[in-house]
């Protein structure tokens, strides 16, 4: 399944916040930051002021050499954070949001039917209106070029007013947008890096993309392989991080009723494949699994069993999960939804049993297998709601 990820990103965040308390200060070279005779530094600067070459993490007193007429604001801090959640509940078009920094996010919208480019428009007007505030949004197919593509729209509109821009890399072109880029628009690219490679002529992230394999392994050992895949703008990363997460759960809507045990069990063993795969992943264990099922009128029941000890491994929550279903499931009843979840979630325990130790080796394998999919194209995962997004500190800057 082609996925649709959204790349939002507020157009210098402070500064706009702080049109909305001043709206004299729009249109005006000013910098929100600390003071000169403090050895400040810019955390965001205006449109206006990026015509004179002001750009953020700059020393103030460098920015006002370049700018002497820089009107200078102190931040204010706790206010960004008011308007950030603000900006970060409209988001809600979707239950996957990742949130980077106080004016970055990443939303996933594939289960959404409209096409990409007007559920862009549609967030940016509703922000645009709602908070009035400017913020750019990029589309792709994953998080690696809708991040790629905001920051490359931005640029392209770069003038005294802020860009709300809305970029759109259509599947399929993901490699072909990213080939002309520099090198360092990658993620985990740095100075060094970017010089090791134009040491060797590879300065765009087409040419970095045409290397052979062999040669950035010897450049970059294991990450070698990574970074030719980033460069073909391939990029797996689901949206939003397990950490702080409560429960997982996958689910599945049939296209057609099933009245069929065996075909409604396979599904079962195929949703706990991915809950488990998904757990080990976040190296988490839970001791609950749960069974959703909606029959035909829309009725929805949840029924749940509680193990001994807490367990990700796919064949123990899969014989829960049929366990669950079989004691529930009135033979022959139409089923429209069924979904699986594993809660009370904790690190995995290793005992010293001999039972134990089947149990880690079987760990092992799966974690194996699931490092393989990862490296060799995986299928598609559906992913069930996630709960309680941490809430990360804010900045000392807002970026772009
Ligand atoms: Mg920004």
């Amino acid at each position: 399944m082609v996925r649709k990820i959204l790349h939002i990103d507020l157009d210098a965040f402070f500064c706009a916040v702080e049109e909305l308390h001043d709206p004299s200060l729009k249109g005006k070279p000013f910098a929100v930051g600390g003071k000169v005779d403090q050895r400040g530094v810019v955390a965001s600067c205006s449109y206006a002021a990026r015509q004179f070459g002001v750009r953020s993490a700059m020393p103030m007193s460098r920015a006002l050499r370049l700018c002497p007429d820089l009107i200078v604001i102190s931040s204010r801090h706790g206010d960004y954070s008011a308007v950030s959640k603000q900006v970060m509940a409209l988001l809600d078009i979707s239950p996957f949001i990742e949130r980077i920094s106080i004016d970055e996010a990443f939303v996933e919208v594939t289960d959404l039917p409209d096409p990409v480019e007007s559920i862009a428009r549609t967030l940016q007007n509703k922000i645009n209106t709602a908070l009035n505030l400017p913020v750019s949004i990029g589309a792709a197919t994953n998080k690696l070029v809708a991040k790629i593509a905001n920051d490359w729209g931005k640029q392209q509109k770069s003038g005294a007013e802020p860009p709300n821009a809305i970029t759109v890399i259509p599947p399929g072109e993901e490699a072909a947008f990213l080939a002309p880029l520099p090198v360092q628009s990658l993620w985990g690219i740095g100075p060094k890096t970017a010089a090791k490679l134009g040491a060797l002529g590879i300065n765009t992230i087409g040419a970095l993309a045409q290397t052979p394999k062999e040669t950035l392994e010897m450049l970059f050992g294991r990450f070698g392989p990574d970074l030719r895949e980033r460069a073909l703008g391939i990029d797996d990363r689901p949206v939003g991080s397990e950490r702080g997460v409560k429960s997982v759960s996958n689910e599945i809507t049939f296209a057609q009723d099933l009245t069929d045990e065996k075909l409604i069990l396979s599904h079962l063993r195929r949703l706990s494949d991915q809950v488990g795969r998904r757990l080990r992943k976040a190296a988490l264990a839970g001791a609950t699994v749960q069974i959703k099922l909606r029959w035909a009128d829309f009725t929805t029941i949840t029924r749940q069993k509680t193990l001994p000890s807490p367990t990700n491994l796919d064949k123990e929550i899969f014989e829960t999960a049929a366990e669950l279903f079989r004691e529930n499931w009135p033979r022959g009843k139409p089923v429209r939804l069924i979904g699986v979840g594993v809660s009370n979630l904790s690190p995995p325990i290793r005992q010293l049993s001999l039972w134990d130790d089947d149990h880690q080796r079987e760990g092992n394998l799966l974690s194996a297998i699931d490092a393989l999919r990862e490296r060799y194209g995986r299928e598609i995962i559906q992913r069930g709601h996630r709960m309680n997004e941490d809430d990360r500190e804010d900045e000392l800057a807002d970026g772009e």
